[in-house]
């Protein structure tokens, strides 16, 4: 009997991925779904907000109260908590991202092991599969060179740099060839993919619409700064999804310099507003409450994003991280300010995506993902959800719909 190992997966898709190569690196365990019957569990974790740190706690906890699993801690939590974790015994082992493909070998350690490894390592795995996945999430690069004054990832990820491209190529091509039509480029800060390899995610996307079985590509989250002339010509290719998530992390000029961002307000509103005209949905992450925020710059913020087209938003309260410089920042924001401020965007934004869905009603090109009770869901090219009603079990496959109600939260169908 294969001992059963179960993957516990925090944070982003970059870590969805380093989970499905960590599984695909197992030959002398087997995989299990079921938590309970683990003897062993790999806590993928993430970092980027308190939040995030709170939440590997709790389920270690959850899990030392209900399981009698070896708990191994690896992701970028590794890198802050890990040696706490260690050291008060929590943990059985903790690994780095560069010590993920030997996996195999690491659980078999029977001595307790803390490795972080290189935080450089460039990924060389290739996968054949998304277990219980109907969409293929591929990593292009990893870590980031911007250094915004509130985020702890450069220290957790390193600098960055991009996989090899024909490496890249095919790990598509052997999805696309095992049934996979939809493919989510991630990594750390994907517009930095090919900088130091004379190639570019636009460049990249070209090659990868030419692979047999691809239908759809989606991109993780881009940079103002990063989006040139040449990704601005293939942006209305068929192959490529109608949204963009494009971060700008704030809207008030003197924010964006307290946060030490890259990008301007005047050349966002451009840039969006230019994109929105090809039809496109928007989406951006916007950080409430970093210090400095006074009410002044919050009214700014909120004028201004008024300019700004946005269909879809992840907003965040502000999480003080050790070691970075808006951890030493003031005056801080009142963390019940924060909440109102981030839930007066987010209806603002809810509103918009109503108005886009009804503005932008023709026909849906939907890659059916998962079941609940009863009712399918999935994504349309505009990446608005929408829940589907079908006698048949239709999961994983693609549908046109052309008949849907539009309701507030979501778009409705029957099939
Ligand atoms: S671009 Fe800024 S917010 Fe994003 S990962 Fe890099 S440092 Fe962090």
């Amino acid at each position: 009997m294969k001992p059963k190992v179960y993957f516990k997966t925090f944070g982003c898709r970059t870590n969805v991925f380093d989970s499905q190569v960590m599984m695909s690196g197992l030959q002398d365990y087997e995989i299990t779904q079921d938590e309970s019957s683990a003897d062993v569990i790999i806590l993928n974790s993430c970092t980027v907000t308190n939040g995030a740190d709170s939440s590997v706690r709790s389920y270690i906890s959850h899990v030392e109260k209900n399981s009698r699993a070896r708990i191994y801690l690896t992701g970028c939590g590794a890198h802050t908590k890990g040696e706490s974790l260690f050291e008060s015994e929590r943990v059985f082992g903790v690994f780095g991202q560069s010590e993920k493909s030997k996996i195999n070998s690491l659980l078999k350690n029977e001595e307790r092991f803390y490795r972080l490894g290189d935080l450089n390592f460039v990924d060389d795995a290739i996968v054949a599969e998304f277990v219980g996945k109907s969409r293929a999430f591929i990593k292009i690069q990893e870590g980031c060179s911007f250094r915004c004054s509130y985020c702890i990832i450069p220290y957790v990820r390193g600098d960055s740099r991009s996989l090899d491209e024909a490496q890249i190529l095919e790990q598509v091509r052997i999805l696309a060839g095992n049934g996979f039509g939809e493919f989510i480029l991630t990594g750390t800060n994907i517009g930095s993919y090919g900088q130091n390899s004379k190639s570019s995610i636009a460049s990249l996307m070209k090659k990868m619409s030419l692979i047999r079985g691809l239908r759809r590509i989606r991109l993780g989250s881009l940079e103002p700064i990063q989006i040139n002339d040449e990704f601005m010509e293939i942006i209305t290719e068929p192959w490529l999804e109608r949204h963009l998530h494009i971060a700008l992390q704030h809207t008030s000029r003197e924010m964006l310099k307290l946060m030490n961002r890259r990008n301007k307000f005047e050349s966002d509103v451009k840039l969006f507003n230019t994109i929105a005209e090809k039809g496109f949905a928007l989406g951006t992450d916007f950080i409430v409450g970093h210090p400095g925020e006074s009410e002044a710059r919050w009214q700014e913020a909120m004028e201004n994003i008024a300019h700004i087209p946005l269909t879809h938003i992840h907003a965040f309260t502000y999480s003080k991280r050790d070691g970075t410089p808006s951890a030493s920042m003031n005056p801080e924001v009142n963390g019940g300010v924060s909440k109102l401020r981030m839930q007066e965007l987010q209806s603002l934004i809810n509103t918009n995506n109503f108005n886009f869905r009804q503005t932008h009603n023709g026909l849906l090109e939907v890659l059916i993902e998962s079941e609940k009770d009863g009712f399918y869901q999935g994504y349309d090219q505009f990446y608005n959800k929408i829940i589907i009603q079908s006698d048949e079990d239709i999961r994983g496959e693609w549908k046109s719909i052309e008949n849907y109600t539009i309701l507030k939260e979501n778009n409705y169908a029957q099939l």
